[in-house]
């Protein structure tokens, strides 16, 4: 099987079990593992901590939900900073008692990311999605025992050369793969890394299956 565990959408792909995120209230879909919570771009000016428990906790207590998030930091887009920590660190808070790891956007925000969860003293599985940056940063996060999930910056070929590779050969139990907001099957990624190892597919599938079943409780559910 090829797994995918943040996308934006729900096209059917041969042999893909996806992760669709579920964007604030909107309506978990049927027979499909998701994650949910808050984006750090929605405006959620007036949220107290009632407003996230009363509408998060139904979602969350869902079989098919395997993970919060995507919630997390952007220091480029979205609300003010300090309505940003007050919404990431409160739905940190309510999820703990979730047995669930997280799915964090994060732009320009490692460290306050960091030291969030150290606040809060998140001790479940946490995955960087969508991760485009340095080696260097990447073995710092990985080091700390951080997951990055990769997507499609697979596609270039310094990305793949000079960063993936590399924590491909360090840390093969922290990573994880993704098309986000792409249309399009999760095996094309499977593939190109594939090609690039020079192994065969079929072995990329086994150890990224199992990081997910490291990773995620999934339920013996239909899906
Ligand atoms: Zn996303």
């Amino acid at each position: 099987m090829f797994y995918n565990v943040h996308c934006h959408h729900l096209q059917v792909f041969e042999k893909e079990i996806k992760i669709y995120n579920v964007l604030g209230l909107e309506t978990p879909p049927q027979h499909h593992f998701f994650s949910a919570g808050f984006h750090p771009w929605q405006e959620l000016v007036q949220a107290t901590k009632d407003y996230y428990q009363e509408r998060l906790l139904p979602i969350w207590s869902n079989q098919y939900c395997i993970a919060i998030g995507e919630i997390g930091l952007d220091k480029v887009k979205g609300p003010e900073w300090k309505d940003q920590i007050h919404s990431f660190q409160t739905q940190l808070y309510l999820s703990k008692e979730f047995d669930k790891p997280v799915i964090i956007h994060c732009v320009k925000a490692y460290y306050e990311v960091l030291s969030l969860l150290k606040r809060v003293k998140w001790d479940k599985p946490y995955i960087f999605h969508g991760f485009n940056k340095s080696y260097r940063l990447a073995k710092e996060l990985l080091q700390k025992g951080a997951i990055l999930s990769f997507g499609m910056p697979l596609r270039e070929y310094a990305f793949m050369q000079e960063v993936f590779m590399p924590l491909w050969r360090d840390y093969p139990t922290q990573i994880l793969l993704e098309t986000d907001t792409h249309i399009q099957p999760v095996r094309l990624l499977y593939q190109q890394i594939a090609n690039a190892l020079n192994v065969a597919l079929s072995n990329l599938c086994e150890i990224i299956e199992m990081n997910v079943k490291n990773t995620f409780n999934l339920p013996d559910i239909k899906v």
